[in-house]
């Protein structure tokens, strides 16, 4: 159960679901047939110490887990489009001249070591503070390839001033990432972190966002099961416990469209097909519901 000002490691409650993130990235770069390469991801899940992590990136099962495996695959199948579409946005960005970005609650996002970023970038890390020490300490061999800044902070909270402090620039176009976050905040909290990002964007400023506020039909019954697999196969996490309700969550197309941004949503399927994956009916019955967005403020050098 959530509360208000709840806190958490990389192996407890929300932060495990970094781990996760981060374990079907890994599984995802192992594949002959990788849609990306992320070869931090793998490190980062074994530095956390998880065995059945490390297990499930080297798809070890034992007998009686494989079916508990395979209810994970429309969920591998969102996270792998959404990369893809993500490393996408950035490239996009970069090559329309922005050099300022954001990742809002990076987790073990390595995309700031993983990624060519022109000279020049400066890529914000925000998470909570043990979240961004977990990932200094599992990645102090490697050089990230922007001058990366890890703002400690909660999202719930004050975050804009700990972004102003480490030499964040509202004057500069910035892209934004707030990926895998929504559902794990409050309803008001999500209001307010939208609203932030708007105050500290300036005309040109791209947003790029997931989340998912329609469940597709047997989406509970689907996920309790995944629950009852995750138990079996001990990763202690359940979804359900962890995010907020959907009830009186705005659509972020919709919100970004009042506020006169100019908005493009994309289809998760399509995504996925579009980089020659197959993707199963079921898969695409629950993965095509997730929300993948762009949102750009009108104005500024790198619209024209
Ligand atoms: N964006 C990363 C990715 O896609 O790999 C991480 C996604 S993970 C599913 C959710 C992340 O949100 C975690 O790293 C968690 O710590 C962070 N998070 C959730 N609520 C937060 C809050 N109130 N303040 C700071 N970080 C938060």
């Amino acid at each position: 159960m959530r509360s208000d000002d709840d806190s958490w490691d990389i192996t407890s409650s929300v932060g495990v679901t970094a781990l996760g993130v981060a374990a079907m990235r890994a599984a995802e770069t192992r594949r002959p047939d990788a849609l990306f390469a992320d070869p931090f991801a793998e490190p980062l899940v074994v530095a956390a110490g998880a065995p059945v992590w490390s297990r499930i990136v080297r798809g070890e099962f034992g007998p009686g887990e494989q079916e508990a495996a395979e209810s994970y695959a429309p969920l591998i199948a969102s996270i792998v489009a959404r990369t893809c579409y993500f490393d996408a946005y950035f490239a996009a960005a970069e090559a329309a001249g922005i050099r300022q970005f954001v990742l809002v609650a990076s987790g073990l996002d390595a995309r700031a070591y993983r990624m060519e970023w022109p000279a020049g970038s400066v890529v914000f890390e925000l998470d909570l503070p043990a979240v961004l020490d977990f990932k200094a300490a599992a990645l102090a061999g490697y050089q990230p390839r922007a001058d990366r800044r890890a703002v400690p902070v909660d999202l719930r909270q004050d975050w804009p001033k700990a972004l102003l402090d480490n030499g964040f620039d509202p004057a500069a176009e910035t892209a934004w990432l707030v990926e895998g976050l929504l559902r794990y905040l409050p309803v008001d909290a999500q209001d307010r972190l939208l609203d932030d990002i708007v105050a500290l964007s300036a005309p040109g400023t791209r947003v790029a966002l997931n989340t998912l506020l329609e469940q597709s039909e047997g989406a509970g019954e689907r996920r309790r099961e995944r629950a009852a697999h995750s138990a079996h196969l001990g990763l202690g996490i359940d979804l359900d416990q962890l995010f907020y309700p959907i009830e009186g969550r705005a659509h972020p197309v919709e919100w970004f469209d009042r506020r006169g941004w100019s908005t493009f949503a994309a289809d998760p399927v399509e995504v996925l097909t579009g980089h020659g994956r197959a993707v199963t009916t079921a898969e695409a019955e629950e993965i095509g519901r997730h929300i993948l967005m762009t949102a750009i403020r009108p104005g500024g050098d790198s619209t024209r």
